[in-house]
């Protein structure tokens, strides 16, 4: 299938129209028209070349949502017309320790996942996500899509920015009787907000961005700290079970690990290009303080995580964009101007 699609073909190059051949559905394939793409800083991160081994023509997009257009004659969960999404992965080896466990993003096959854009992780043929009209993938890695039709646009976040928040939080158990912070309220973030809230925990906002406060307690937040204002920030000393940092730039850490309890873990998700200053061992070491790493989430905790944001009314904060807007999109993503994540409407590409 020549399929439509926007890339960049090199770092500096911008974003213009490309053409894509999506495989015809083999036995376990879902042939899927996406209605939606939302934009992920992971996305700008990749067509600009700023994390290594990126290939070129780069078509980016890992939240994925849309309807099936066809299924292959071994494909039991999904039938033509079904509203389905795709994430970041679009097949891993299935067989490793880290897929039995349904924690395919840990995959510790030969190449591990294979990304929906930018192929195997390990190095690989170049794969195409979803700034394009359709898809073919492999039933294991579609989910299912239980909001209604007209939140799709909204619902496009989740399969990156949800899952990305929930892993982590129900690793590490934030709900009910936990303090939870979250760093950087933009796609991520503001996701992070809404999951914790509804799991139960006491949940606090972290921002640069004074202007969001208010939008912050609505979505969820029983509190937001001005993170450059030392005397908010040291109100909250000690009283931490979990921080998630989603910021996407090289920071200082320590003072983050300060506001952790004993025994408090402080996840990193954001993925800067450079690393973040060595955090201090002391102001780990007197508290037991962690500080630990997340990526993405597992199919089966997507799909639960899916499920509870149906049942909860849950949705991203997304501003509509064309496709042919994507550029604009990038730049007011670096200068953390979205509320809270932008969504393609994929009916722009198709005119
Ligand atoms: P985003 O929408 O751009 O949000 C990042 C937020 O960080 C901004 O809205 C801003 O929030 C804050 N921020 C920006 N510049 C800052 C600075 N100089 N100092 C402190 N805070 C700053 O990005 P995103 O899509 O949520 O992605 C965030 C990061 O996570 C990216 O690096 C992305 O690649 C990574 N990521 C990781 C995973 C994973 O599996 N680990 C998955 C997806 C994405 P405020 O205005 O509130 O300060
Ligand atoms: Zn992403
Ligand atoms: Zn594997």
């Amino acid at each position: 299938m020549q399929t439509k699609a926007f890339a960049t073909q090199s770092p500096t190059t911008p974003f213009g129209p490309h053409v894509v051949d999506r495989r015809a559905p083999g036995p376990e394939d879902v042939a899927i028209e996406i209605l939606y793409c939302g934009v992920c800083h992971s996305d700008l991160h990749t067509a600009r070349g700023e994390w290594p081994g990126v290939q070129y023509p780069c078509v980016p997009g890992h939240e994925i949502v849309g309807k099936v257009m066809a299924v292959g004659a071994k494909v039991s969960k999904f039938k033509p017309g079904q509203l389905v999404g795709v994430g970041c992965m679009v097949d891993s080896c299935r067989t490793c320790d880290a897929c039995q466990e349904g924690l395919e993003q840990y995959c510790n096959g030969p190449v591990g996942f294979t990304g929906t854009y930018n192929g195997p992780v390990g190095g690989g043929e170049n794969t195409y996500g979803g700034y394009s009209t359709a898809i073919t993938v492999d039933q294991h890695f579609v989910l299912a899509i239980g909001h209604d039709e007209k939140n799709l646009a909204a619902v496009a976040p989740l399969l990156c920015a949800g899952i990305t928040l929930w892993s982590p939080l129900r690793h590490w158990k934030a709900g009910p009787g936990k303090k939870v912070g979250i760093v950087g309220i933009g796609g991520l973030g503001h996701m992070g907000i809404k999951l914790s809230h509804a799991l139960g925990a006491r949940t606090v906002g972290f921002t640069t961005s004074p202007d969001k406060v208010d939008e912050i307690k609505r979505l969820g937040a029983d509190e937001v700290v001005i993170s450059k204002d030392e005397k908010q920030m040291a109100a909250h000393a000690n009283s931490f079970d979990l921080i998630v940092n989603t910021v996407a730039v090289a920071h200082n850490l320590d003072a983050y690990v300060s506001l952790l309890k004993r025994d408090g873990t402080m996840v990193l998700v954001g993925a800067p290009p450079t690393p973040h200053p060595s955090p201090a061992v002391f102001n780990m070491a007197f508290k037991r303080r962690g500080i630990a790493g997340s990526l993405i989430g597992g199919i089966p905790e997507t799909q639960e995580m899916l499920d509870f944001c149906a049942k909860n009314d849950i949705v991203s904060e997304v501003e509509v964009i064309k496709m042919q807007d994507i550029e604009t999109a990038y730049a007011r993503m670096l200068k953390s101007d979205v509320k809270y994540r932008f969504s393609i409407d994929m009916a722009s590409l198709k005119s």
